[in-house]
């Protein structure tokens, strides 16, 4: 299976892609989780893409297509993958096609999250990561048992610096600018399939996989 989640930040793709990539047995390529490490590693590729994350924008086409390119020449790639957070605009998404038709492996569907902004807003003010795991937990929906400490790992919880509020407004503009415009382009294509990214993980779940069915 060779997947791509894609929907509005705080729409609980992360959450989902775990899931998904499990029932598939397929990895799970967050371009949000390898740009993190990048930057937690002090890479120069993290110092690059820090400023623009912090500010809520995309990271240059020329530096996260040829770093997908690349994670998608790994062994565990070769039967599958699941793509989370990436194509993010219609040049990443020409550039995903182009670099899959090569190879012979072209993608089986699009699964699109739908969620209302305010829904949204409510979700990303709350959001903390863990900065040992990275499990994400949320501060009212999904208080973790002792404050500010990792449920999974015991680790620091902590406010992603893209989750302040007023970058989460930047993201909701870049997304709805950039990012929208590739549901279009998928469905046309005929690979888009959309759930509502509301309810419980498993209901969603659940939602998920009858729609790729
Ligand atoms: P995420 O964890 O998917 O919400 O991504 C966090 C941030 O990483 C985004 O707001 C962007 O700054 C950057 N990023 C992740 N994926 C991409 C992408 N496909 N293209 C450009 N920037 C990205």
């Amino acid at each position: 299976m060779r997947l791509i989640l894609v929907g509005p930040p705080g729409a609980g793709k992360g959450t989902q892609a775990v899931q998904l990539a499990s029932h598939f047995s397929i990895p799970h390529i967050s371009t949000g989780d390898i740009f993190r490490l990048n930057i937690k590693g002090e890479t120069k590729l993290g110092l690059h893409a820090k400023s623009f994350m912090d500010a809520g924008n995309l990271v240059p086409d020329s530096v996260t297509n040829d770093m997908v390119a690349d994670r998608l020449t790994h062994p565990d790639a070769k039967n599958g993958f699941l793509l989370d957070g990436y194509p993010r605009n219609i040049g990443q998404a020409d550039f995903l096609k182009e670099n899959l038709e090569k190879s012979g492996t072209p993608l089986d569907a699009v699964l699109e999250f739908k969620l209302e902004n305010a829904e949204i807003i409510k979700r990303l003010a709350g959001r903390r990561a863990c900065r040992g795991c990275g499990a994400t937990s949320h501060v009212i929906f999904e208080a973790p048992k002792v404050a500010g400490v990792c449920d999974s790992c015991g680790g620091e919880l902590y406010q992603r610096p893209d989750d302040a509020e007023n970058v989460i407004a930047n993201r909701l503009a870049v997304y709805s600018e950039q990012t929208e415009p590739i549901i279009n382009y998928y469905k046309s294509e005929g690979l888009l399939k959309s759930i509502s990214a509301v309810g419980e993980v498993s209901e969603i779940a659940a939602r998920a996989i009858a729609a790729l069915k």
